[in-house]
């Protein structure tokens, strides 16, 4: 089945000039991008889309961190795009990160990990329209 997910290379992926390659890698793993932009977040507005994870102990830093600077927002579309994204990111700690995967290519630490993806069908419908209008949306 087609499937949606929603996608951000991080700050740290902008800022350490990976961004050609990680949308490279996205491209040749099959994934059609239907919007792509780039955006500074405020700590406000990153709140509100990691606000699960309000009550961990990293959520002051990961705020601080995903406002840092520049992020590129995406949606994406494939077969089984929500879980093939996932498995192209690797684990969420680089140290752990299966070869081959973006975060073991190109995370430098648990937090600056390069890559969110859409966990779910439900966060990825409500992650897309955190970040896109339907107009801002091409299919
Ligand atoms: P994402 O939601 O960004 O796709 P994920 O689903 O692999 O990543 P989550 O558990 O949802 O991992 O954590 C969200 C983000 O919070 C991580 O990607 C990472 O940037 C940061 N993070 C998670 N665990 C830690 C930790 N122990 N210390 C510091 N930062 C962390
Ligand atoms: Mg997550």
């Amino acid at each position: 089945m087609t499937e949606r997910t929603f996608s951000i290379i991080k700050p740290d992926g902008v800022r350490q000039g990976d961004t050609g390659k990680i949308l490279a890698r996205i491209e040749e793993t099959g994934f059609k991008i239907l919007g792509l932009r780039m955006v500074q977040m405020t700590s406000r507005h990153a709140e509100g889309f990691y606000a699960v994870h309000k009550e961990r102990p990293f959520f002051g830093s990961l705020m601080e961190f995903m406002s840092s600077g520049p992020c590129v927002v995406m949606v994406l579309e494939k077969e089984n795009a929500i879980e093939d994204l996932r498995k192209l990111m690797g684990a969420t700690d680089p140290a752990k990160a299966d070869d081959g995967t973006l975060r073991k290519d190109f995370a430098t630490s648990i937090e600056a990990n390069v890559i969110h993806g859409s966990d779910s069908p439900e966060t990825a419908a409500s992650e897309i329209p955190y970040f896109f209008t339907s107009l801002q949306i091409q299919d």
